[in-house]
């Protein structure tokens, strides 16, 4: 899950952890969420297992970033947004994605830089 500076900072000061436990920066600068090596989920997902169906519940669910927020909407090549149905088995439980959400992920993807 990419995230912005400005996410990866909340999530420092909430968790009390330092940005390089929880997320990696590629070459081109975006920070993206990093997976527990034993569940092989994000760092924050509370989870016993690493199997996929495991319940498991988000440990910073109230600082979660905003593309935890608006998944499993994402974007496609043209910017449109539509719902993640590769990696999500639960997209037939929400509705099509609106021009709200194509909005708020445009201004995600504009942030993920700085
Ligand atoms: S919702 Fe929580 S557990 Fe899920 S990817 Fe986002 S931060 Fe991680």
């Amino acid at each position: 899950m990419p995230i912005t500076a400005t996410e990866a900072s909340r999530l420092s000061r909430r968790t009390g952890m330092a940005e390089s436990d929880f997320c990696s920066k590629d070459e081109l600068g975006i920070r993206r969420l990093l997976n527990s090596q034993s569940t092989k989920a994000c760092v924050f997902l509370a989870t016993e297992s690493d199997l996929p169906t495991a319940p498991g519940i988000c440990s910073v669910y109230d600082s979660r970033p905003l593309g935890c927020k608006t998944y499993p909407s994402v974007l496609n090549d043209e910017d449109i947004a539509i719902l993640d149905d590769e990696i999500c088995p639960h997209t037939d439980e929400f509705d099509e994605p609106d021009e709200e959400v194509a909005l708020r992920l445009l201004n995600l993807e504009a942030k993920l830089k700085q």
